[in-house]
């Protein structure tokens, strides 16, 4: 068996009185996919921005690849910039949002965080991203701004734009939540491209039958825990928790 990639380990995040993740703990190995499922306000995106350090953990450990931080919950003692910049350099996130720079090309945008935080050359960065733009089905979409765009279209960028940092793993939160139905497809095609070839991927989404397709862990969760784990013949095909039962009957 691979090493694991990620491993996460009693976890814990509050926002004031609010415990939003509860000694979560979780691993993720190397070339495979976990599909994060639950209802809204469990705590998936928490954790997303937990392993990606958007947001910081009070307690608990994240080790990704090589690089292990721990959390105490004491401001003195959290990494400093340095090392959380290079931490969240190994994860991309791809938001529901797309949030790409509204005033840069599609290029320009997949290409901004190589330059800047990478300081790669504009013409490495540019081979990069043309190669990337390529793959997500955009090669002729390099000069549009992302205003012109299709949802659809945009979150490709957005995919494309992550990539472009070659993270060891990358983060979908509800990549296609916000999409017209008719634009899902070209999406999570583009998922599940990264999912043959390899890429390391944790993903909350709401669209079960696609878990089902290409995660090989499926991870509910409920109220900051970590319900129930196993494959998806097991989490969502034959469900052992009361809870993952009632869930999947709401949204199947
Ligand atoms: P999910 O993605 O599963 O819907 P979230 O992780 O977004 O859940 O949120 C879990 C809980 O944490 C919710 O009750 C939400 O309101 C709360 N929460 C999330 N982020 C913040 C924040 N920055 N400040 C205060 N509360 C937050
Ligand atoms: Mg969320």
């Amino acid at each position: 068996m691979n090493a694991p990639v990620i491993e996460i380990r009693n976890l814990r995040k509050s926002f004031a009185d609010l415990a939003v993740l509860k000694n979560i703990s979780l691993s993720v190995e190397r070339g495979t996919v976990v599909a994060l499922i639950g209802p809204s306000g469990s705590g998936k995106s928490t954790l997303l921005r937990c392993v990606n350090l958007l947001t910081v953990p009070d307690g608990g450990e994240i080790r990704v690849g090589e690089q292990s931080l721990s959390f105490s919950g004491k401001a003195t003692e959290l990494p400093g910039d340095k090392v959380l910049a290079g931490f969240r350099a190994r994860t991309g996130m791809v938001f529901q949002h797309f949030n790409l720079f509204p005033h840069m090309t599609v290029l320009q945008n997949v290409m901004e965080g190589p330059v800047t935080v990478l300081k790669k050359s504009k013409r490495e960065a540019e081979a990069k991203a043309r190669e990337l733009l390529t793959k997500v089905g955009l090669a002729e979409r390099a000069d549009m701004f992302p205003d012109k765009m299709s949802g659809g279209q945009k979150q490709r960028v957005a995919i494309a734009r992550a990539l472009a940092m070659e993270p060891s793993v990358m983060l979908f939160d509800e990549a296609t939540s916000a999409l017209d139905p008719e634009l899902v497809a070209e999406v999570l095609g583009v998922i599940q491209a990264l999912a043959r070839e390899g890429m390391t991927m944790i993903l909350v989404t709401h669209e079960i039958a696609f878990a089902r397709e290409v995660a090989d862990q499926v991870v509910f969760m409920r109220d900051g825990v970590v319900v129930e784990a196993g494959p998806p013949a097991q989490v969502i095909d034959n469900p052992q928790q009361e809870a993952t039962r009632s869930f999947l009957g709401r949204i199947l």
